[in-house]
């Protein structure tokens, strides 16, 4: 099968250095810091205490360069490429176009992944066809199904996709590699 699989929240751990650099940089005075469990929309700067300067840090150079992988990630692509399948990364880019080469740099250093054939970086990941999605967004998981009829989405729970239309919903971001074991154990 070809499987998509998105970089931030479900192989790099992406939030949670991003939230410590707002709590420290950015939080409103007086504000009590923002957690991930307060994260309950994945449009960022529509949750509570958290403003729009929360973009300038994943807008910034070398943000993503660097950032630790998610536990059982790469596990769970190294399990599905012995397997046999067509593990494709599917990222999007953010505004700062850095963001392109940090995050091909990032691939190559935690991934067995060296061909272009097996990355695509889109803001546009429901013109992707694949058999599967694996991916955080609320908004990819809609868009892709509708483009992708017969695709199934996975994903790992987190505060803000609970209501999400995705098929596969792993528990969770608490414990990421027991939510991977649950994703592989649907698909493989
Ligand atoms: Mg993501």
């Amino acid at each position: 099968m070809d499987i998509l699989i998105d970089l931030d929240n479900i192989l790099v751990d992406t939030y949670k250095i991003w939230l410590k650099a707002y709590n420290l940089f950015y939080l409103p005075k007086g504000a009590e810091e923002v957690k991930i469990e307060d994260l309950t929309n994945f449009e960022m700067d529509k949750n509570k205490n958290v403003n729009g300067n929360i973009w300038k840090i994943i807008d910034s150079d070398g943000f993503f360069k660097d950032l630790p992988e998610i536990e059982g990630g790469v596990w769970a692509v190294e399990k599905l490429q012995k397997a046999g399948h067509n593990v494709i990364i599917c990222s999007s880019p953010s505004k700062n176009i850095g963001s392109w080469t940090d995050k091909i740099y990032w691939i190559q250093n935690h991934l067995k992944i060296m061909s272009n054939k097996n990355i695509i970086l889109t803001g546009s990941k429901q013109l992707v066809m694949a058999d599967i999605l694996i991916d955080d967004s609320p908004k990819n998981a809609y868009n892709w199904r509708k483009k992708n009829p017969k695709g199934i989405v996975a994903q790992i729970n987190w505060p803000y996709n609970l209501n999400s239309v995705a098929q596969i919903k792993a528990d969770s971001w608490e414990d990421t590699k027991s939510a991977w074991q649950t994703i592989l154990g649907k698909i493989l």
